[in-house]
């Protein structure tokens, strides 16, 4: 698993899609930069999300809101006083870690146990193993799950109640250790705020401070009624928005998958209240059909419904993938309630309310958001595409098998030999085929290394011009996935390919 990661993050660097910023001043922690491909897979990726949300649905509608808000907001939000991580010291080795995050990966191991019984037992059985059976009446496996109800259960409720002592308890109880230095030496739990702060204002005194934005979901509810009135939508309608949040995390050792400056996708629906339940369950049967439309395994996707809900929410679920450290948070669906709308009502002064014609009144609409990491969903993306095949003839092949919709770069043209004419034909499919694709010309190196090359890469297609070419107009298409080649004629080629790229 370890291997596999180190992989992926090692091939997003090597096939220019992602660097660590500021790499030359040994860079800057949790703190990433999208290259020439990750730009294009991510914003392939957001194009893909806000097809699906704003353009295929007459009620929704998308906005850009800025990142610095009035300060009032994140007061209102609750961000000021409850957007906060519990942290732990060890006196050792004067690292820091999100308690929560030790627990929960002491859990894991313990999961891990439960995953390595599960195993022996399906080969030991073969085709009568029920895997369900096995684990709710195997001894051993039904302790294991027993123990990590109880331990999360127990610290889900200390943090609720804001019982720290206990939560530090709790870890010298497990003897959970430093994971890089084994020292059990620990200080006190504490709060610590994930918002970052700047000033707005060039002196001292007139500075008034604000903060980087840790969700984008607060522009979209302080301009709602401006959207609903300017946009004419009736209840039920929803507000997507794209753009940067910013958190200061401590645990930043996962990649992508936890930044400190990162891009979310979310989507506020503003509903009648009472009707929460059903438009709960539809977006969530609808965010996972998003998921499952790129084609990346269903096995690899779980719900992960709330037990302890945010001070928000009265009902919260995540759609989690199987990213190559486990199972994780890839998208959050939460039943909002008025939360929002009615704090920044009392905040603010200021109504936001509906009028709701066929009811004859007006109401604080209820609000159900769909909230996904472009990044998270990048990693996901990413990870799972990374493949090592091996070959018939005994060599492997790295490939990264990537939804071609999503896929950076959709064809490259190859010219079989630099001369003869070969480039110059090439060079005028490139010319014609990048109005409706992002292509790429290559003519270095041999044609079964530009293959592996383009294989790396993602890019669905090869198509190659040879002698052939000169005589009767056609090329080879070579399928990045199946290897299979096609003699195709140049002008059927825009129709292949949209065919496999466009949604
Ligand atoms: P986590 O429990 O992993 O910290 P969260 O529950 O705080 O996440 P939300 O506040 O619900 O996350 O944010 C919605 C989505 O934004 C998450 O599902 C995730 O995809 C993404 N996200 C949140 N924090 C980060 C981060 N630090 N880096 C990258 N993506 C993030």
């Amino acid at each position: 698993q370890d291997d596999q990661f180190k992989k992926v993050i090692s091939h997003a660097k090597e096939y220019g899609y992602v660097f660590q910023s500021s790499e030359i001043y040994d860079g800057l922690s949790a703190v990433y930069d999208y290259a020439q491909n990750g730009a294009e897979l991510k914003k392939n990726i957001r194009d893909y999300w806000w097809k699906a949300m704003v353009q295929m649905n007459e009620n929704i509608v998308g906005i850009d809101a800025a990142i610095f808000m009035h300060p009032t907001t994140w007061k209102a939000s609750g961000h000021v006083d409850a957007f906060n991580d519990p942290l732990i010291d060890n006196k050792d080795s004067k690292k820091r870690y999100r308690a929560d995050v030790l627990i929960e990966d002491y859990c894991a191991k313990i999961e891990a146990k439960i995953d390595k019984e599960v195993a022996k037992a399906a080969k030991r059985f073969g085709d009568a193993f029920n895997k369900e059976e096995f684990v709710s009446t195997n001894g051993r496996v039904v302790g294991y799950q027993e123990k990590i109800n109880a331990i999360l259960s127990r610290m889900a409720k200390s943090l609720e109640n804001e019982d720290l002592a206990d939560v530090k308890a709790l870890i010298e109880e497990l003897e959970i250790a430093d994971p890089l230095t084994g020292s059990k030496n620990w200080t006190d739990v504490k709060q610590f705020n994930l918002m970052f702060g700047t000033k707005l204002g060039a002196s001292a005194e007139s500075a008034m401070d604000l903060y980087l934005r840790p969700e984008t979901a607060q522009g979209i509810f302080v301009n709602f009624l401006n959207v609903q009135k300017t946009s004419r939508q009736k209840i039920p309608f929803g507000i997507a928005q794209t753009g940067k949040a910013f958190r200061n995390e401590i645990v930043a050792r996962q990649f992508i998958f936890r930044m400190r400056e990162f891009e979310q996708m979310e989507m506020q629906f503003f509903i009648k209240p009472g009707t929460q339940v059903e438009w709960y369950n539809y977006w969530k049967e609808t965010r996972m059909k998003w998921h499952l439309s790129l084609g990346m395994g269903a096995e690899n996707y779980r719900f992960h419904d709330h037990e302890k809900l945010a001070h928000y929410a009265d009902a919260a679920a995540d759609i989690e993938f199987k990213f190559p450290f486990g199972f994780k948070e890839l998208e959050g669906i939460h039943s909002r309630t008025d939360f929002d709308l009615k704090a920044h009502e009392e905040y603010s002064g200021k109504k936001l309310q509906y009028f709701d014609h066929e009811e004859n009144k007006s109401y604080t609409p209820y609000v159900l958001e769909t909230s996904i990491g472009l990044d998270r969903m990048f990693l996901a993306v990413f990870s799972n595409s990374l493949q090592e095949e091996e070959l018939e003839n005994g060599t492997t092949r790295t490939v990264l098998k990537l939804p071609s919709v999503l896929a950076p770069v959709k064809a490259a043209i190859l010219p079989l030999v630099k001369k003869d004419g070969l480039p110059e034909v090439a060079r005028k499919i490139v010319d014609e085929l990048k109005w409706d694709f992002n292509i790429i010309y290559d003519e270095k190196d041999a044609v079964g290394r530009r293959y592996r090359r383009q294989d790396a890469n993602g890019t669905p297609f090869c198509i190659t011009v040879d002698h052939d070419t000169l005589i009767d107009n056609t090329v080879t298409i070579r399928h990045r996935d199946t290897m299979e080649q096609q003699r195709v004629k140049i002008e059927e080629l825009r129709a292949i390919i949209k065919q496999e790229v466009d949604v």
